[in-house]
């Protein structure tokens, strides 16, 4: 036998109870989200690099350290998506989609890929939800894009282990005399600074505030506040998302450390935390992202959106709802098959789960049938048959009757 094979580093196979997880997570966004008016999406898996290098800032730890980028063999350099928004936005201008008919409510679910250190809740190839509104200013779509993912946390049975912080990351004028305010603090500690943030220092300070670095994180704690530079106008965004998000029922926590990790955001950036995953304690994370269609080549379309891991979501999900109970349908008698597989598909076209074992005796068939967790078993013999009829047996109640072929799939309905 040739040496087993093992999933590449970081990534992991869904079967079982996981995929269960996973597709419950996607169906129930899904659903939710159509509630809200959002239409589903799916862009390529992978992109042009500059969809990423472009949008989520040379300096920001995705674009560099975590992406998958290579040159495909007509030399140009794609990128395996880091995450979902870039390619959304991307779309919106391939596909001419800026004029007109905004806002556009758009979700989608799919695989990303960063090159990350694996552990517990993070993977190499991971999987988020996502939702995005196209093409609105206004701070009641910021409110509404956030009530949906509470929404979705809601019917996952998960909100109860989850709290939203909010925080605000001002316009471009806020940002910019915080920029300053910050890299005068940090330049007077500069030794103290890491060699990264050191960098950081000379090419986007703001993403020092961001850092994981211990000892920058006992700098940032005292470093100035973007609340301290917030224009008129930027804080009466703020002010009335916080408004609206009481207007839809979710409730929030300030945290004024919320700087998000991609370059693209401004105004609103949240994060859905939870204690129950130990590090990986960011479940959901967004906010606004006014210049992002822009830098695809579109017109100014502001915009505001979220992303959630789905395999964080399943971890903190109690069980999947469980597959529905086959019927078990059982000849008796060889000259029975024929019967029985005509009967097994006249349930499976009336929308029941239903199966027949490929081989065995009655016996061994009713020991399938209790393996499968079947609810009910049809019994066909040759006699049955030629009267158009089965025995059918509930296997919970374990009483037996008589039906007619015609009614048997009106008498398994609705189990
Ligand atoms: P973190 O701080 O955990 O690295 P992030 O800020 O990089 O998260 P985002 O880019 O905002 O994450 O992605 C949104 C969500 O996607 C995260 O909150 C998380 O649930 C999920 N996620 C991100 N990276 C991974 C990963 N490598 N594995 C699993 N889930 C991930
Ligand atoms: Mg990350």
């Amino acid at each position: 036998m040739a040496s087993q094979l093992q999933p590449a580093r970081g990534t992991r196979d869904l079967v079982g109870e996981d995929f269960a997880r996973h597709h419950h997570v996607i169906t129930t966004a899904r659903r939710i989200a159509s509630l809200y008016g959002f239409e589903e999406w799916a862009t390529p898996i992978f992109e042009d690099t500059r969809v990423f290098s472009r949008s989520l800032g040379e300096t920001s730890d995705v674009v560099s350290k975590e992406m998958y980028t290579f040159p495909d063999r007509g030399g140009d350099s794609l990128t395996l998506r880091p995450e979902g928004t870039a390619g959304i936005c991307r779309a919106l201008v391939s596909n001419g989609l800026t004029q007109g008919n905004l806002p556009r409510k758009v979700f989608y679910a799919g695989p990303m890929f960063r090159y990350e250190r694996p552990q517990k809740g993070r993977y190499r190839q991971f999987h988020q939800i996502g939702c995005e509104i196209l093409g609105a200013s206004e701070p009641l779509s910021d409110a509404e894009a956030i009530a949906c993912g509470w929404h979705i946390q809601e019917e996952l049975g998960i909100s109860a282990g989850t709290v939203l912080e909010i925080n605000t990351l001002g316009d471009a004028a806020s940002r910019d005399a915080h920029r300053a305010a910050l890299v005068s603090y940090f330049s007077g500690h500069r030794e103290a600074l890491s060699a990264d943030s050191q960098t950081r220092l000379e090419k986007n300070p703001l993403r020092i505030l961001d850092s994981k670095d211990p000892g920058d994180k006992a700098l940032v704690a005292d470093a100035p506040s973007i609340h301290d530079h917030l224009t008129e106008a930027a804080r009466a965004h703020y002010d009335a998302v916080r408004r609206f998000l009481d207007g839809f029922g979710v409730p929030f926590r300030v945290n004024p450390n919320i700087v998000r990790g991609l370059d693209y955001y401004s105004h609103t950036a949240f994060e859905f935390v939870t204690d129950r995953l130990g590090a990986q304690g960011t479940v959901m994370a967004g906010g606004r992202y006014d210049g992002l269609v822009e830098e695809m080549g579109g017109p100014h379309t502001p915009s505001v959106g979220w992303a959630a891991g789905i395999e964080r979501l399943s971890m903190l999900c109690e069980a999947a709802p469980a597959a529905p109970r086959p019927v078990a349908v059982i000849p008796v008698g060889e000259g029975a098959e024929a019967a029985a597989i005509s009967a097994v598909q006249l349930l499976r076209r009336a929308g029941v789960a239903a199966e027949v074992a490929y081989k065995g005796n009655t016996k061994r068939r009713m020991e399938r049938a209790n393996k499968l967790n079947a609810r009910a078993a049809v019994l066909i013999g040759e006699d049955e048959a030629a009267r158009g009829v089965a025995q059918l047996k509930d296997l919970d109640a374990g009483t037996q009757r008589e039906v007619a072929l015609a009614e048997l799939a009106t008498a398994l309905a609705g189990g």
